[in-house]
């Protein structure tokens, strides 16, 4: 069975948390591909400090050419708000049912699933992969302990319906962390790749007059 992973994000910027973590779940589950998908307008949060544009360009250059790692912009071709769920349902209508897909989310995103629309068919639709997030030292809510319980495994190999808890080499790195670097003109430099970092300084990204 072809296996598809998905990590969807703001990615304001793409940084090397996202990008390590990517590359070792591939590893760590022989992923066939893993697309990196950037939202639209994230129901759950301010506007971001770039423009989706913006954000979406950033991650072509993060990822530069080949390997297993690939964009994919169908959320930031809706107009309305992206729900998770809707993805993977455009994804199972791409894709097919006889796909494993794997939904990757740090500890941090899995911990709020909860508030998120229709997210009990994410299981339907998808496999989740949960990573750790150092610097996150998040309570996990009661009625996700009973689905960790429920349907944690270490050997994945349905199409959807697993949770899988990985650990990975952790890396204490985040956007908002970035932003505020820029915007108090520090550098970020070896947080995130250097060509995401000339793009960022190129359009003036973050700095103390951009909204955040
Ligand atoms: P912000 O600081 O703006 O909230 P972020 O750094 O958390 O951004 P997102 O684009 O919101 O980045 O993250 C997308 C996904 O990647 C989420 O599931 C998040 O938990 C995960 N993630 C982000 N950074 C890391 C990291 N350093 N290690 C593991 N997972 C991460």
């Amino acid at each position: 069975m072809r296996r598809v992973g998905l990590l969807g994000g703001t990615f304001d910027p793409v940084h090397f948390g996202h990008l390590r973590s990517a590359v070792e779940v591939c590893e760590q589950l022989q992923l066939d591909e893993l697309r990196l998908i950037p939202s639209a307008r994230p129901p759950h949060r301010g506007m971001p400090g770039a423009t989706a544009a913006q954000r979406l360009r950033m991650v072509e250059l993060a990822l530069g050419q080949g390997g297993g790692l690939q964009v994919d912009d169908r959320e930031l071709q809706r107009e309305r708000p992206s729900y998770t769920v809707e993805t993977l349902e455009s994804l199972r209508q791409e894709l097919g049912s006889d796909v494993a897909l794997f939904m990757v989310l740090g500890w941090d995103a899995f911990c709020g699933l909860p508030s998120w629309h229709r997210w009990e068919s994410l299981l339907e639709l998808a496999n989740l992969v949960v990573l750790q997030r150092p610097d996150y030292d998040l309570e996990v809510p009661e009625v996700l302990k009973d689905l960790l319980a429920a349907r944690s495994s270490d050997q994945p190999e349905r199409s959807h319906g697993q949770i899988i808890c990985l650990s990975q080499t952790p890396l204490a790195i985040s956007a908002t962390h970035i932003r505020t670097l820029v915007g108090s003109g520090a550098s970020p430099r070896f947080l995130l790749p250097d060509a995401v970092l000339d793009y960022i300084e190129n359009e003036g990204l973050y700095r103390p007059s951009t909204k955040d």
